[in-house]
């Protein structure tokens, strides 16, 4: 009986526990940030530009702000200007430097791992007749500086290439590539948005010309991010208005974001001095997790000196990481995955391919990434968890293939269909028929209305996000759940007869307890 109780409290506080390894998606706010915005958002209302009194505390916050923010990356404070994010950033030097050279000049070298920030606004460019060429990484993601140093011609006038990688965690030698750069007389683009806090940023020494950064990855708010422009650079505004962050970025400034992202880059010598015990976090879960699966696969790469100390990106051959991931979440654990099914069609991670993992590999890999809160238990209790689920000791989802949804189980009257997807997947495809369609979002306020003796059967776009589903309804009680693998995608592209027929009748939309 004693064995039983310990067993059911164990059970509990498994299931009440909650650890956030994906950090490089997102961080919490910090404590020290919060006081600082709450003072701000309470008693500092001026606009900056204003002259008088408490317009001109404003200003002094900002300034301040700049002062911690150069601090932190080793700049001049009036190098700095604030942005809304570092999207903005990487967006407002590869268009306005573009238009500064172009069509003088055409040509922009890149990174086939750079963040979508940066390729899509290159994808962009290449609309508009400037050439972007991609140069060759390594198995590891890092720059071959040989093969870049060869693309640099006399049409070349920019380079841009981030300091680490997101999803590997890959560090580049930003400091030789601007060498190189410099001796054909390139400027430099350098995304730093995942290295501030994680290793040390110092713009001067690496003599890069833009930098671009966001106070969201480190403990500070979202909605604020900033731009280096290293003195003399050329830049063109590209948002027209006040004369705003000395006529670079008008719009009036978000005090509250920027007095916050201030005293996030103040906690940045406290986030490094914290990298050797995530790094030796991270060590120990790579050790433990080849022991439960030896032929996992390490995509970051291995030595200290050229990887993220908190970034982990791992492939479990035959392993789906859709699953993986909806049973991380089920016990309370966050982390990201090799491919962005959220966005509906499944796509594997450009980064991931550039390195040479097949799609099918991309669909095995995740990516768990350490933070300042993460503990030892954290790490053990990540690790137990994955071991429990490659034995096969946790809960159970049915699985639907595509070949296997036909008109059968279509319209069984015991199966009843939740249709899980984002509106803009809806607009987009017609479900499937006899759907029932609820917010994703808040599938807690559906669930009174759900059968308890039918088999539910749920769907997404891409069959990621309808499998966390499955495993929360499971966690409610549901007894008989089953996912649709591959989402409504997959089942449009392997049984395109059946969608043609049937997508889009009987469906209905359920309403929202409130
Ligand atoms: N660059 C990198 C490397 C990132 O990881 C991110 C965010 O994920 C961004 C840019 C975009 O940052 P923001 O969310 O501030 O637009």
């Amino acid at each position: 009986m004693e064995i039983q109780y310990f067993e059911f409290l164990k059970h509990l506080i498994r299931f009440n526990r909650y650890v956030y390894l994906d950090h490089n998606a997102t961080t919490n706010v910090s404590s020290n940030v919060q006081r600082r915005m709450n003072q701000v958002l309470k008693d500092h209302y001026g606009n900056p530009s204003s002259l008088y009194g408490i317009g001109r505390k404003s200003a002094e916050i900002m300034e301040q702000a700049r002062q911690q923010v150069a601090n932190a990356i080793h700049a001049n404070p009036d190098e700095i200007y604030f942005t809304s994010c570092a999207t903005e950033s990487n967006n407002a030097i590869l268009k306005s430097v573009s238009s500064h050279f172009f069509p003088g000049k055409k040509k922009i070298i890149s990174t086939p791992i750079e963040h979508p920030s940066a390729l899509s606004t290159l994808k962009h460019l290449e609309t508009l007749g400037i050439i972007v060429e991609y140069c060759a990484v390594d198995r590891q993601g890092r720059v071959l500086l040989n093969e870049l140093e060869k693309q640099m011609d006399e049409q070349t006038f920019l380079v841009c290439c981030m300091v680490a990688n997101n999803e590997t965690g890959v560090i580049q030698d930003i400091a030789a590539i601007t060498k190189i750069a410099r001796r054909h007389d390139l400027l430099v683009l350098t995304d730093c948005v995942q290295a501030l806090g994680k290793i040390p940023v110092n713009v001067h020494e690496w003599g890069v010309h833009y930098a671009s950064f966001s106070a969201h990855k480190l403990y500070g708010p979202k909605g604020i991010g900033a731009l280096y422009i290293k003195q003399s650079s050329p830049f063109t505004p590209f948002l027209h208005g006040g004369h705003q962050e000395s006529g670079v970025r008008a719009g009036t400034e978000s005090i509250h974001n920027i007095a916050g992202f201030g005293a996030a880059c103040q906690e940045v010598d406290k986030l490094l001095a914290d990298a050797e015990r995530l790094q030796t976090l991270k060590s120990r879960m790579i050790q433990q997790l080849k022991e439960i699966k030896p032929d996992c696969v390490i995509n970051s790469p291995q030595s200290e000196a050229e990887c993220l100390p908190n970034t982990l990106n791992i492939t479990f051959p035959s392993v789906g990481n859709a699953g993986l991931m909806a049973m991380l979440d089920y016990r309370g654990i966050a982390v990201s995955a090799g491919s962005a099914c959220s966005t509906g069609e499944d796509m594997p991670s450009h980064v991931l391919k550039s390195i040479g993992l097949s799609d099918q590999a991309a669909r095995e890999t995740i990516r768990i990434s350490l933070g300042h809160s993460t503990s030892a238990r954290d790490i053990q209790y990540v690790t137990q968890v994955v071991q429990d689920y490659m034995e096969g000791r946790t809960p159970y989802v049915n699985m639907i293939t595509p070949a296997q949804l036909n008109e059968t189980i279509l319209f069984d009257e015991q199966t009843y269909i939740l249709d899980v997807r984002p509106p803009d997947d809806r607009k987009r495809f017609k479900g499937l028929p006899n759907s029932h369609e609820v917010s994703p979002l808040s599938i807690e306020k559906y669930l009174d209305q759900l059968p308890r003796d039918k088999e539910i059967l749920v769907y997404c776009p891409g069959g990621g996000l309808s499998y966390m589903i499955s495993y929360y309804l499971k966690a409610k009680g549901f007894k008989h759940v089953s996912n649709l693998r591959g989402g409504l995608d997959g089942w449009r592209k392997r049984r395109n007869d059946l969608y043609q027929k049937y997508a889009g009748q009987n469906l209905t939309v359920l309403e929202q307890a409130q």
